[in-house]
């Protein structure tokens, strides 16, 4: 099934996902709707806050095309199998960050240049209830930053220079009045 994408100005995207205890049936389904929104979104990540839950699932997809690295064209993560399906996700380590444009399925139409690291561990339950970790690096990194920023009530505009959320400022006004 797939949901309608909660865009900004809904308080549920201020939420903090509550963690998830047990996996049962419907938290799998939950994440193959998730996925299933995803794609056709063209997303590379979502988070529960997007479909209206306050819960602690996100699920990420970078494809193997968007996984290099641009100067050379090298796979970035070729180890890590996608999609991939974090319950109570949690970030142990993270680098030094960089800057790079950035948008997000609840604000579109908006592009930001927004300070990530460039390489973070994550910690995880998987749908097995399985406790993994996994290192991501490039656009998977940003990605899995962005969404636990969701889990945690945080937006991409809390993040950009107050330039750009100046300049973006009456789009924004908009889509809260549109929300509301
Ligand atoms: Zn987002």
């Amino acid at each position: 099934m797939k949901y309608e994408i909660v865009t900004y100005g809904k308080s549920v995207l201020r939420e903090k996902a509550q963690p998830i205890e047990d996996i049962t049936a419907d938290i799998r389904k939950l994440a193959d709707d998730m996925l299933e929104t995803m794609y056709a979104s063209n997303g590379v990540g979502l988070a529960a806050q997007q479909i209206g839950l306050e819960i602690a699932i996100c699920v990420v997809d970078v494809p193997p095309a968007q996984d290099r690295r641009p100067e050379t064209g090298e796979r970035e993560n070729p180890d890590v199998e996608m999609p991939l399906v974090l319950l109570n996700p949690v970030i142990i380590e993270s680098t030094s960050s960089h800057r790079s444009e950035e948008g997000c399925l609840s604000i579109p139409d908006i592009v930001a240049p927004i300070k990530r690291a460039k390489e973070v561990t994550v910690e995880f339950l998987d749908l097995n209830g399985a406790r993994r970790s996994i290192r991501a690096k490039g656009l998977l990194a940003r990605a899995v930053q962005h969404e636990l920023d969701h889990l945690n009530g945080m937006l991409v505009v809390d993040r950009m220079s107050l330039v750009k959320k100046a300049a973006i400022s009456g789009k924004l006004k908009k889509m809260k009045k549109e929300a509301q």
